[in-house]
């Protein structure tokens, strides 16, 4: 049985977890795929058919995610890389732009969502990067559309950089992209590919924050808050704009004071002006996760409160309580955050915007504000 404090001592770079690399046969020639296998020399590497189920012997499934990711198959995707973030039209919506670069990843966040979502427990990772270069080119030719991307949607941005170097590649390809800012999403320090890159201001490098009690003992593998405060102040001083997502924000004994640390350190140590976006999300989830995140994790307690079913199929808290939790952390956002940072809440309805405070029509606007927030100063 897992126990959360197993893991906390654990706080490295993510993918120094990774004890075995699969390699689909067709992706062994590509140059990125060598450019991978050269910095991961002390990690065994087994080649295996494409679309082949990679053997690892894990048992079932949900309990084998936790041996699966140890495991990294470098593969191509045959799909799209780019795709619309899944909003739901109910509620409120950014508008951002989902760039496909992988399935799940080393870290194991309790709540995490993936977990209902992948059939398989291993790690992908896509390296026919020119095919993922060539959409990406398709989608930015299209004019009079700005656009926010983000690959941080089924895997964490970062977690496996210090491995794959796609950052690198990725922050060059938008430096000089006039319509479009990328987001790097994580829950890692592993920012050392971003030092003394040329990144033109079209990169904005982003943490999930949450309260002490949640980071410590439902995130596991990931960074300490002050190890992710102070990767962030890193990334201010090579110049990148900085976004913090306060997601999922979760209901649990001392939320109150949990969240009001975590805003009063991130305010204390990172530079306001340099963060363009901070978002708010409560906890929602899928029914079939609970019973999956369970059998996985069962000391932790959140999954035990009340919940509704929300218009986008998912499990969320009550209204009342969603607004006491925005509010809360709101009223400390709102005493420090710099004029110019959006401050924003995540699928939720115009309603609770102006519950929260938000002026009418603000909620609609949101795509509009977030565009500024980046665009304003570049
Ligand atoms: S860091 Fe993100 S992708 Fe990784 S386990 Fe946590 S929620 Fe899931």
């Amino acid at each position: 049985m897992l126990k959360n404090s197993d893991y906390n001592q654990q706080r490295i770079d993510p993918a120094r977890h990774i004890r075995k690399i699969f390699l689909e046969e067709s992706c062994r020639d590509l140059a990125y795929t060598r450019e991978i296998l050269d910095r991961a020399r002390d990690i065994e590497v087994e080649i295996i058919g494409d679309r082949t189920v990679p053997d690892i012997q894990a048992g079932p499934y949900p309990r084998s995610l936790t041996k699966g990711k140890q495991y990294l198959l470098l593969c191509k995707n045959r799909g799209s890389f780019f795709k619309p973030c899944p909003g739901t039209r109910e509620y409120c919506c950014c508008d951002y732009q989902v760039l496909n670069i992988g399935m799940n990843c080393p870290m194991d966040c309790v709540y995490c969502i993936l977990q209902a979502y992948l059939n398989n427990p291993w790690i992908s990772f896509f390296v026919n990067i020119e095919d993922l270069l060539s959409e990406l080119d398709l989608a930015l030719a299209h004019k009079n559309q700005f656009w926010r991307i983000g690959t941080g949607e089924f895997t964490d941005s970062l977690a496996l950089d210090s491995l794959t170097g796609l950052s690198k590649v990725l922050v060059a390809y938008m430096r000089d992209k006039k319509s479009a800012v990328l987001e790097l999403k994580t829950k890692s320090v592993s920012v050392e590919n971003l030092k003394d890159l040329d990144h033109g201001g079209r990169t904005i490098v982003a943490w999930s924050l949450n309260s002490p009690a949640i980071m410590a003992g439902e995130e596991l593998k990931t960074a300490s808050l002050d190890q992710r405060l102070q990767a962030a102040v890193k990334c201010a001083q090579w110049g990148y704009r900085l976004a913090f997502h306060f997601d999922p924000i979760i209901y649990h004994p001392g939320w109150r004071e949990g969240y009001a640390e975590t805003i009063k350190k991130l305010f204390d140590v990172v530079p306001a002006e340099k963060i363009a976006w901070i978002s708010l999300g409560g906890l929602r989830f899928l029914p079939s996760l609970r019973p999956t995140a369970l059998t996985r994790f069962p000391n932790s307690r959140f999954f035990h409160e009340e919940f509704i079913m929300g218009l986008d199929g998912k499990c969320r808290y009550f209204r009342s309580l969603r607004v006491e939790l925005y509010r809360h952390l709101l009223y400390h956002l709102r005493q420090r955050a710099h004029p110019a940072t959006c401050l924003y809440l995540c699928m939720e309805s115009e309603e609770i915007w102006q519950e929260c405070g938000f002026a009418p029509g603000q909620a609609g606007r949101l795509p509009l504000d977030l565009d500024r927030a980046v665009c304003d100063s570049l």
